[in-house]
């Protein structure tokens, strides 16, 4: 049910036989820091597939919370452009950018960020209000929470859920709307071993049962390993991009790092 202008049309990535979910196209980030800059993000490009679930990763500091922000639109790079589900969504005025991260983007945080004042199945019903949609918010949101193995816990306000269970009412939110792309920053930080692999057990069986696109960012190379695809940042750049039997991904990144080091 894409929403499309003529002007979106126009902007498609084109050429690749059917828009990518996402594309990132030589991203860049500086900021002020001082007196100086510093170039967080240095040229960083790569294109995720409709259905693909790839984790970016790489150490603390290494700027995959700034990568994940300007993918999801929460933040401008200072170069470089993004593509969501063939649309450009580059310095996008704020209004129609939120139109389309309610409507393309599901987001998912380290921290869960719910609402806790309100209950699991109105956390899920929350962005279904934005906009004019068909069918019921709450019939919606609690087969979303059935999806992730809730149904018992509709009435539930965050603070009568543990952990794992307050990131799967955040991950049937991020469903809500039947986004293009999840974007899930450290998504099994906050959870011990057991409740991230959970998570990261469920993001695979909604990826099949669903189709959506997950592109999650982990410092952790064995929460990296439950994706298909693992693309690591160092120093800026996109070091290395492999599938899950281990294949180099070629053609999408042309940048090459050789030893990663200035
Ligand atoms: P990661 O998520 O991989 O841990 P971040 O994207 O959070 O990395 O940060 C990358 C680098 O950019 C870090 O060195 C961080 O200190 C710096 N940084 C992030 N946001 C800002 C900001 N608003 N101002 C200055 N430096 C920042
Ligand atoms: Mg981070």
């Amino acid at each position: 049910m894409a929403i499309t202008t003529g002007t979106e049309a126009a902007q498609g990535t084109g050429g690749t036989g059917g828009a990518a979910a996402l594309e990132a196209r030589d991203i860049r980030k500086s900021l002020p820091l001082g007196a100086e800059t510093i170039e967080i993000l240095r040229g960083i490009s790569f294109s995720v597939a409709g259905g693909e679930f790839t984790a970016i990763v790489g150490p603390s500091g290494s700027g995959k919370s700034t990568l994940l922000g300007i993918i999801a639109g929460l933040d401008e790079p200072t170069s470089g452009r993004v593509y969501i589900d063939g649309i450009d969504i580059t310095n996008l005025p704020e209004s129609r950018m939120a139109r389309i991260r309610n409507q393309k983007i599901g987001m998912v945080f380290q921290a869960f960020n719910l609402i806790p004042t309100l209950t699991a199945q109105e956390n899920v019903e929350a962005p279904l209000y934005v906009g004019r949609r068909p069918g019921s918010p709450a019939a919606r949101a609690r087969e979303l929470l059935a999806l992730v193995g809730l149904e018992a816990r509709l009435g539930h306000r965050p603070n009568q859920l543990s952990g794992g269970e307050q990131q799967r009412v955040a991950i049937a939110r991020a469903l809500a709307a039947g986004p293009a792309i999840v974007i899930a920053d450290e998504p099994t930080g906050n959870l011990d071993q057991r409740n991230g692999h959970n998570v990261l057990d469920l993001i695979r069986r909604l990826r099949d049962e669903t189709g959506t696109t997950f592109v999650i960012a982990t410092h952790d190379p064995t929460v990296a390993g439950a994706a298909d695809r693992s693309i690591s940042i160092v120093d800026g750049l996109v070091a290395s991009d492999t599938t899950v039997d281990g294949n180099e991904r070629s053609g999408q990144g042309e940048r090459v790092v050789a030893g990663g080091v200035e």
